[in-house]
């Protein structure tokens, strides 16, 4: 059966946000929901997004700050800015919401989609590695078994398309239809935390009756995403990113 799939990711807390993605997928007519991490972090709205996700029945996977939120190991890999807020965000989840963040898996494989989902590359799933170019792609795509996968973590849409032997490159983010016999590693941006200069929220469509992907940028309430913010007393930095993108 044909369906049209919405891939999201770093939603990071961002309430308005999700609500802007969600309501677009819907009008969209998508079938399923999927994340590829990072529900909480960042935002001021970690328990509202993970209880959202969750009654959605979205397939989620664990990204790095959806791990560190729901343990008390020590942040000595963040930078402070976002070590302050994972810290404010363990203080706001249920132990049972918490617990649910645990469970996430590293990685999977969508059954009968023939796409998997990871956070940030297959060379080693559970430490997070960035792939920003086409080398850091290459190492990922040794592990991709699935012609099509998705991923996140540098909030900064693009594809990175594997030809057989020659070396992976990487392409804007445009819409496409896939071909036979290439692999794709997309990066569908970030929901809660666009950095790549882009202010809107991100996401993309994956449509399997026409195996296109559609990238999709959208307008939310960054000021009420701020104001929730400064209601929680989170750093202002983490406010006015939103509005560049950054
Ligand atoms: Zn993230």
């Amino acid at each position: 059966m044909d369906k049209k799939f919405a891939i999201l990711g770093d939603i990071h807390a961002n309430l308005p946000a999700l609500r802007a993605v969600l309501d677009d997928a819907r009008s969209q007519s998508a079938t399923d929901f999927i994340c590829v991490g990072d529900v909480v972090g960042y935002n001021a709205s970690p328990c509202e997004c993970v209880d959202i996700i969750r009654d959605l029945g979205c397939l989620t996977i664990q990204g790095n700050h959806d791990h560190y939120c729901a343990s008390d190991e020590p942040l000595t890999d963040f930078h402070p800015l976002a070590a302050s807020v994972v810290d404010w965000t363990r203080r706001q989840l249920s132990a049972d919401q918490a617990a649910w963040l645990r469970r996430l898996e590293y990685q999977k494989t969508i059954p009968g989609a023939m796409f998997s989902i990871v956070h940030g590359t297959f060379d080693m799933p559970e430490q997070w590695g960035y792939v920003f170019d086409a080398l850091d792609a290459e190492s990922h795509f040794v592990y991709q078994k699935t012609p099509l996968c998705f991923h996140g973590h540098t909030h900064v849409p693009v594809v990175f398309e594997k030809r057989g032997m020659s070396p992976a490159v990487r392409m804007e983010p445009m819409g496409f239809q896939l071909s036979f016999g290439r692999k794709y590693f997309i990066n569908v941006g970030s929901v809660g935390q666009p950095r790549d200069g882009n202010p809107k929220a991100s996401y993309c469509l994956y449509d399997t009756s026409t195996r296109s992907v559609e990238f999709r940028r959208l307008d939310y309430d960054i000021a009420e995403a701020q104001a929730l913010i400064r209601a929680a007393h989170l750093p202002e930095r983490l406010a006015l990113r939103l509005e560049v993108g950054r």
